[in-house]
């Protein structure tokens, strides 16, 4: 029986962690333990480091922390494209190394040996793929196609000169500091890619994250068939029945199964648990780009919705509680200096813009909004927005990769 207290506390423990880590800075867990946890968990616990390093240490310490930071973060390097690799490939041979001796098992056939390989294979390329190819990079060579492929918003995007590269600067496009080039409807900067997400790769990245949630997935159900065979194939179920006389029912067999299983095949339900969690969270993430590929809105669009936002709430005193959040937020994401670069803008914009302000939001919807970014995500009067087909089409076929925009652009010039 204590093993199935270890487990039950496992599973309590991992839950409580994902669920914190993703949704405690939800409103509905506001002042909760479980904000707390999320707090430590984004940025507390590199905090306390800091501080302690600093105590041990002192200020050399600190700054020789700070300078790994600096390179790790906010200089292109491979070091989490080297993770990512390692974790797959980690995963893969322990898989291929605990369980590939029981396919073909009694509910998988042995193609599954090679279909994994392949799946793990198109995953890498994937990676690969949008990895190292060019995101949209504006240079002056190039910088007429750019430029007429989207109409200035004169709200988040005005026409002007990118300050480092010295050429005009195409509506949607960004100055990415960490690779140091302006990039075309620039999204973000992914460090797991050590490349920007843009115009031209963002549908390598959606494939990408598409492709290894489905990856995930297929592990998880593969491993679980692995098992489900197993006790098939050993008669697990009979020999618990007949010979040691347990009720023939889920609850009362249920317990003796887990035991099983854990004692048996506990590299199996490890490897589950991290595919089923990696999945959830690849699903997430699918998920929040899909909304945005769908509304034709760049995760730097969101950021500076947000900023927009937060400007209307420090003029409006009375939701202050809610404004303190999102500032949280937004430093957490290292893009509030960027707000301060483009505050002039917004102010410039914003009484334009004062007349279309929502009413306050009432307590009902309040409880269940989840997110503050997905509160703004869908940008209001986003002019790029041109309905689901044309947003998808856009994000496959990009603009500046088509050959027949250039010959109308060329012409209208
Ligand atoms: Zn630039
Ligand atoms: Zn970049």
């Amino acid at each position: 029986m204590a093993v199935q207290w270890v487990l039950v506390c496992h599973g309590c423990i991992t839950l409580l962690v994902v669920v914190s880590f993703l949704c405690g800075h939800w409103p509905i867990f506001q002042g909760t333990f479980i904000e707390r946890i999320h707090y430590f968990l984004t940025f507390g616990a590199y905090d306390y480091f800091l501080r302690f390093v600093g105590f041990v240490f002192g200020s050399k310490g600190r700054d020789a922390i700070l300078s790994v930071e600096f390179f790790c973060c906010d200089r292109p390097n491979p070091l989490l494209q080297i993770l990512y690799l390692a974790i797959i490939g980690f995963t893969y041979y322990f898989i291929a190394k605990s369980s590939f001796s029981y396919i073909p098992g009694y509910y998988l056939t042995g193609v599954h040996r090679y279909t994994s390989l392949l799946a793990v294979c198109v995953g890498v390329l994937l990676f690969l793929l949008t990895s190292f190819s060019d995101p949209g990079t504006v240079k002056a060579e190039n910088i007429s196609q750019f430029l007429s492929a989207y109409p200035y918003d004169n709200i988040i995007y005005k026409e002007k000169e990118c300050s480092t590269c010295k050429i005009p600067k195409p509506a949607r496009s960004k100055h990415c500091s960490i690779c140091d080039r302006c990039v075309a409807r620039f999204d973000h900067h992914c460090g797991w890619m050590n490349n920007c997400i843009g115009e031209k790769n963002t549908r390598y990245f959606m494939a990408f994250l598409l492709w290894h949630f489905l990856l995930c997935l297929y592990g998880t159900i593969a491993l679980g068939l692995i098992l489900a065979g197993r006790l098939k194939e050993l008669k697990v179920i009979h020999i618990l029945t007949v010979y040691y006389g347990i009720e023939n029912s889920f609850f009362g067999l249920a317990p003796h199964v887990v035991q099983w299983l854990l004692g048996s095949y506990n590299t199996q339900i490890l490897l589950m648990v991290f595919l089923a969690i990696v999945s959830l969270l690849l699903a997430g993430f699918f998920g929040y780009h899909a909304r945005l590929c769908l509304t034709n809105t760049t995760t730097n669009e969101v950021v500076a919705n947000v900023l927009i936002m937060l400007f209307f709430e420090l003029i409006d005193g009375d939701r202050c509680s809610v404004t303190f959040k999102w500032q949280d937020y937004v430093s957490w994401k290292r893009k509030l200096n960027e707000a301060k670069a483009s505050t002039a803008a917004l102010k410039a914009s914003i009484s334009g813009m004062s007349s279309e302000r929502k009413p306050p939001e009432s307590k009902w919807r309040a409880f269940f909004r989840r997110s503050p970014l997905e509160d703004v995500e869908v940008v209001k009067n986003n002019v790029y927005d041109k309905g689901v087909f044309h947003n998808i089409q856009e994000m496959v076929f990009p603009f500046s990769t088509r050959s027949s925009f250039y010959r109308t652009k060329s012409k209208s010039d």
